[in-house]
């Protein structure tokens, strides 16, 4: 789970972490009492969205030549007119795809005297299976063109579990951003922070990007982008309340409701799996074949008949899906559930397109009975090759 940049501030803000004085807004009527509420003289007006690259983002509704979504603001009026001008538009940035963002958000925040932008983030590193820092002197712009074309500018300071961030880290992290005087003080505060709120929030992705060395030569946290571990959500209620729903793939939130593993791609391929690794296998024969998966879908184990029929009215509900391939193994998974899954999906919303069906394994005779006593026009298929140019070959025509 995402959360919007203000509200990941608030909270390494109460952990101690420094950050501006900022307020969150939704109407352009509040933006004059939250600039109103800020020192001045500079503001910053930035767009909230679940998408990096706001800065130089572009308004699909404003001229190219408008400003981006995040604007440094001179005046009280200036923030209000830029409020205005943002608020209910759609911002196109280089994580949000063509489509763009709309921002229904803005954060008012007291604009920062930079020196220095300098990149921050911890996640966990699946090679050590350790939270890793990963820092560069090269912050502010975009860090994958940091890493490809300069990769030795990018560190990486991977933290024992048991000592927590130690000052030979610390020391280590601030010698590789070249901090220096009351920034090097800062940072024996600021790393051993970031690093708490992410292990007592279960976090999976914290970055600052950029930490700026200010003018005055403190550090702050000027953007902050937090991912949240899944899995440990149940103990997190105070961050559940966080999530934002209109930032979320309606479908996405749909299948989350009855505990489907589903995340939507940009293919014409509806799937409908069990078990991940079956479920990227055949994410992967779809390509193979030459065609896309619209999705990633594993129904689980032991999926009941109504979770089977959830997962397929998903799929159908997609108006990019063109072909549907069904491939179950079943095992713990029983062959004639996922049949009445389907039949009593399609008898609720229809079947519009070619719908390709590879069964095997425990009551896969039940299974195919089922099918071919309902009258659905399904393409059956014996093996998972099969199955995929059988529906490659379908939706091409
Ligand atoms: P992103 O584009 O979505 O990553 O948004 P950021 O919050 O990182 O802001 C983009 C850029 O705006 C930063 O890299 C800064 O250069 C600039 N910016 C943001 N806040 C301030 C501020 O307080 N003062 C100044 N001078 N620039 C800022
Ligand atoms: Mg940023």
């Amino acid at each position: 789970m995402n959360i919007h940049e203000h509200q990941a501030k608030a909270l390494l803000k109460d952990y101690g972490a420094p950050v501006a004085a900022g307020v969150a807004i939704f109407s352009a009527d509040e933006a004059e009492a939250a600039a109103r509420s800020l020192p001045g003289p500079l503001y910053v007006v930035k767009s909230q969205i679940h998408a990096g690259g706001r800065g130089k983002g572009k308004f699909k509704e404003l001229s190219p030549d408008a400003k981006g979504g995040v604007r440094l603001a001179k005046s009280v009026e200036d923030v209000v007119a830029n409020a205005r001008e943002m608020l209910g538009n759609t911002l196109v940035t280089k994580q949000t795809g063509p489509a763009g963002k709309q921002v229904n958000r803005l954060y008012i925040e007291d604009g920062a005297d930079i020196a220095r932008e300098l990149y921050c983030s911890l996640l966990v590193d699946r090679g050590t299976g350790r939270v890793s820092f990963v820092v560069s002197t090269e912050g502010g712009m975009d860090i994958e063109a940091v890493a490809a074309e300069t990769p030795d500018k990018i560190v990486t300071v991977d933290i024992d579990p048991d000592k927590g961030v130690t000052d030979a880290d610390v020391a280590e992290i601030s010698s590789a951003l070249k901090l220096e005087g009351d920034a090097a003080n800062d940072a024996k505060s600021l790393f051993p922070i970031l690093y708490k709120a992410f292990t007592e929030k279960d976090m999976s992705l914290l970055e600052v990007n950029p930490l700026i060395v200010m003018d005055d030569g403190h550090l702050r946290v000027l953007d902050a982008k937090v991912s949240f571990d899944n899995n440990a959500a149940f103990r997190h209620e105070d961050i559940a309340q966080l999530r934002d729903l209109t930032e979320e793939d309606a479908k996405e939130i749909e299948a989350s409701k009855h505990d489907l593993s589903y995340v939507a791609l940009d293919g014409n391929i509806g799937c409908m799996v069990n078990g991940a690794g079956l479920a990227m296998a055949t994410m992967d024969i779809i390509k193979l074949y030459g065609a896309e998966p619209a999705n990633f879908l594993d129904v689980g184990g032991g999926a009941s008949k109504e979770k089977v029929t959830a997962a397929f009215k998903i799929i159908t509900a997609d108006p990019n899906v063109e072909g549907i391939l069904v491939n179950i193994f079943g095992g713990i998974m029983r062959c004639d559930v996922i049949a009445e899954g389907v039949i009593a999906a399609v008898k609720e919303v229809g079947l519009k397109v070619p719908l390709v069906v590879r069964l095997e394994g425990t009551r896969v005779k039940e299974g195919k009975a089922i099918l071919d006593q309902s009258g659905l026009n399904v393409i059956s298929a014996d093996d998972l090759d099969d199955a995929a140019q059988k529906i490659v070959a379908a939706v091409k025509g």
